[in-house]
């Protein structure tokens, strides 16, 4: 499905591109407007494949409809194609220059319309094409493909950033780590490919409990790292325990009934009097999930040492 917008004030040229381009099968939308300032209006509410618009018009003209669209963001990939009735040199320099991605000079050829089109339409589409796989190759670059939680690589960058807006804002940041308890016995016991589930189940549970601007990764095999930005030692604990209780909530079907799944969780909160950078941070974080597990796992624990100078609120 792709559309076309066309602008002009002659009705006669409107008609004659409607004719041109409606006999070449190119587009199954088709619109028109008589001024750019109507024109600029049908495009920004349906943004076409592509625009056709007259050079010199009453109210608004194409320059000024160019520099209309070069102001927003949203817009910039649509090809215009501008239509000058003049043999104007500069005029035509000016369009390409503000923006435009080709002119042509009236009165058209209608057999030249119809290619210069398809070629335009044909570079968009790679462009789009272009822009979903770089879409596509960042979001496999940053998430976990089991869980579609971040992965490792992409809390490293953000949790060095989200330090640095802490520091800025002067606000507080938690994190924790959780760790699956004997979760070498469930693959082991149940395979690893109920091991994956039980993965998947975890990550769900924490996902759902986190607020919109947490963030979830998971950091290695059955290791996940939560960045809690905002938050004090206290909130952080509540989170921790509840999103301890949720995984010890978690049920699985048959065959894999009998698993009992639980977590252990070590808290690091930043800043206080020693924890100034991100890897002391985390250093505590697994100082205090390596105690966790000495303590009898399916816990959370905290990050020892003087909180002084923690923030008390944020
Ligand atoms: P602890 O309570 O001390 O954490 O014991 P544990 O068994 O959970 O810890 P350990 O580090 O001994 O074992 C982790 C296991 O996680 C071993 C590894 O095979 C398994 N594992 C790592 N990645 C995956 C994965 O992607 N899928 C599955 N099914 N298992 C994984
Ligand atoms: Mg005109
Ligand atoms: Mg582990
Ligand atoms: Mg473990």
């Amino acid at each position: 499905m792709s559309s076309v917008l066309v602008i002009d004030d002659s009705k006669l040229f409107r008609k004659q591109i409607a004719d041109a381009l409606r006999k070449a099968l190119l587009f199954d939308d088709y619109r028109e407007a008589e001024d750019g300032l109507e024109g600029f209006k049908i495009f920004s509410d349906s943004k076409p494949d592509l625009v056709i618009c007259d050079l010199e018009m009453p109210h608004m003209d194409g320059l000024k409809f160019l520099q209309l669209k070069s102001v927003r963001q949203d817009l910039q990939d649509i090809p215009i194609i501008l239509l000058t009735s003049t043999q104007d040199r500069l005029a035509k320099l000016k369009s390409l220059e503000q923006g435009a991605s080709d002119y042509l000079t009236k009165p058209f050829d209608a057999a030249e319309l119809v290619a210069r089109v398809r070629i335009h339409l044909k570079m968009k589409k790679l462009q789009d094409e272009l822009k979903a796989a770089n879409e596509h190759f960042k979001q496999l670059s940053t998430v976990d493909p089991l869980t579609n939680l971040y992965n490792r690589r992409f809390l490293t960058e953000t949790l060095e950033n989200e330090i640095q807006r802490a520091k800025r804002l002067q606000s507080n940041l938690s994190l924790l780590i959780f760790d699956i308890d004997h979760f070498k016995q469930i693959n082991d016991v149940y395979g690893h490919q109920a091991g994956d589930k039980v993965l998947v189940a975890v990550a769900d549970a924490l996902r759902e409990t986190l607020r919109t601007y947490d963030i979830a990764s998971r950091y290695g095999g059955e290791e996940f790292v939560l960045v809690l930005p905002g938050t004090p030692l206290a909130g952080g604990q509540i989170v921790a325990e509840r999103l301890r209780k949720a995984v010890h909530a978690l049920r699985f079907p048959i065959p894999m009934d009998r698993i009992k799944v639980t977590v252990s969780a070590g808290l690091a909160t930043f800043p206080t009097k020693r924890i100034a950078d991100f890897d002391t941070l985390f250093r505590y974080a697994d100082e205090a999930l390596y105690r966790a597990k000495k303590n009898g796992r399916n816990r959370v624990e905290i990050m020892l040492g003087n909180m002084n100078s923690e923030l008390k609120s944020t």
